[in-house]
């Protein structure tokens, strides 16, 4: 779990990392790009979730688990 800046919310967690496009909803995603950018940044799990299309970025299909996020933590509040 990590704290983050989105206004509606404390935390996020993600256990899982890549997804494929399943309707109209996803052309506007903004997590294949933050991916293909992870990627860029040599972060280990978003390697290789992303492909080229034209201009833009979208997933490959590829989903990775994030074994470490599924240990549990506890936090003092
Ligand atoms: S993460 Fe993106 S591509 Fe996957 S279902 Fe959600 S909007 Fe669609």
């Amino acid at each position: 779990m990590a704290e983050t800046q989105i206004e509606w919310t404390d935390a996020t967690w993600n256990p899982v990392a890549g997804c494929s496009i399943i309707s109209a909803g996803c052309t506007n995603c903004y997590a294949m790009e933050m991916a293909r950018r992870l990627d860029a940044m040599r972060v280990e799990k978003y390697q290789g979730l992303t492909r080229r299309s034209g201009k833009r970025t979208i997933w490959n299909g590829v989903v990775r688990e994030d074994h470490a996020a599924l240990v549990p933590t506890f936090h003092r509040t």
